[in-house]
């Protein structure tokens, strides 16, 4: 969206189909809110009902603490849209933007020229047939098990030791209007208010525990974590209906990888990931488009491409370095009561710096 607007020619291929949804809760940052609105689509996300919350409760063991969301940034609340609609936002606007979106294109490989240099992908579209194309630069907008971060040889520069698991669902009528978490030594667990009135209510724990003693019966396991670590705190998951589906997340080591060679470059959880108790990838993925289109930007017109790409490395790893250690300490789950405070504390000061950042990257 950002490049198109710029002026670029730009194709999108995405495997998936428009407005698929993806394994991920979605808590909003004020970094992405911010970005959100300056681009001009939080209007489109407020309008579809997703609600606005201007608090947030932090559980630590029986103890609570509510922090009100202080206008600032031309933020005054945060959001949660369901990927359903967030992503679909995303892709419009693109479209509208000019670029072309082909979705059901499964990305195979990357097209190289004699010298080594990336010079498009290769695939094949639902039908089988074989897709080429030839780009000035691929952009690797691929997830966590990004093709394009494999086939380009991006070098790992850090891995965390942190993982964590999670088990979340949607569940109606339990009156939450704020991000609500929660953290008991062995466990956390988050309310989040989204569309159509429905609360995503997760439960997490170490991959170790998840697999010895949730795993086996994925249900009852959600259960009894979010009871272990809400407690009485809301009466509301005893008695409301549970969800009918769940999704499971065992958990994955954070990592941070090289984001660009010559011809292509890495954005979102294909160049860098954090355990979702940081509840900051869609920010760290708009994050990374903005600062790799700002980068850029000048490149298709002449200027020097590694000086551009490195620019956009320094941008990211300043801004998301800080992160890292605290979300990896996170995921560990083998912080106390007063630990955990201070990792969020850690992350907060990060985040407050991500938003002056962002606010100072003029178009
Ligand atoms: C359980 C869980 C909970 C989370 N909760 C939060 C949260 O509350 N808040 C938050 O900010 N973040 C959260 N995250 C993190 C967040 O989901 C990710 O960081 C974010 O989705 C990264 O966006 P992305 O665009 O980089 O990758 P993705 O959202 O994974 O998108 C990758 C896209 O690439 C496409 N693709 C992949 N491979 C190919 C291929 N070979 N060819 C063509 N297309 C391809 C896919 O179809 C997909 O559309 C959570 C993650 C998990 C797992």
């Amino acid at each position: 969206m950002l490049l198109a607007r710029q002026g670029h020619r730009v194709l999108v291929l995405d495997r998936a189909r428009k407005g698929s949804d993806t394994l991920s809760t979605h808590a909003l940052m004020r970094g992405g809110v911010l970005q959100l609105r300056r681009w001009g689509l939080l209007d489109q996300i407020v309008a579809a009902g997703t609600p606005p919350i201007r608090r947030v409760r932090f559980h630590y063991g029986d103890e609570a603490t509510t922090v009100s969301i202080k206008p600032a940034a031309g933020v005054d609340a945060l959001y949660a849209p369901r990927r359903t609609l967030l992503d679909r936002v995303l892709v419009d606007a693109a479209m509208a933007a000019g670029a072309q979106v082909r979705f059901g294109v499964n990305v195979t490989g990357l097209d190289r020229d004699q010298r080594g240099r990336v010079v498009g992908v290769v695939g094949r579209d639902r039908h089988g047939h074989p897709v080429r194309v030839q780009s000035r630069l691929t952009v690797g907008a691929d997830g966590k098990r990004s093709l394009v971060a494999r086939e380009a040889g991006a070098a790992t520069l850090r891995t965390g030791a942190g993982s964590g698991a999670v088990v979340y669902g949607y569940w109606a009528g339990l009156g939450v209007t704020e991000y609500e978490w929660f953290y008991r030594p062995g466990g956390t667990a988050g309310l989040i208010p989204t569309d159509d009135g429905e609360v995503c209510a997760f439960a997490g724990t170490s991959t170790q525990r998840f697999h010895q003693e949730i795993a086996g019966d994925i249900r009852a396991g959600y259960q009894r974590l979010l009871k272990e670590v809400v407690g009485d705190a809301h009466a509301g998951l005893q008695t409301v209906p549970p969800p009918g589906r769940l999704w499971a997340f065992p958990g994955l080591p954070g990592y941070v990888r090289q984001p660009w060679g010559t011809g292509w470059a890495l954005v979102g959880d294909a160049g860098h990931y954090l355990d979702p108790l940081g509840t900051h990838g869609i920010t760290d993925a708009l994050r990374d488009a903005e600062l790799l289109a700002h980068s850029v930007g000048a490149l298709l017109t002449g200027e020097d491409e590694a000086a551009a790409l490195a620019a956009y490395q320094m941008g990211r790893d300043r801004i998301a370095g800080p992160m890292f250690t605290p979300v990896d300490q996170l995921a560990g789950y083998q912080w106390t009561l007063p630990t955990v405070r201070q990792l969020l504390l850690e992350q907060s000061s990060a985040m407050n710096d991500e938003v002056e950042a962002l606010s100072a990257l003029l178009p």
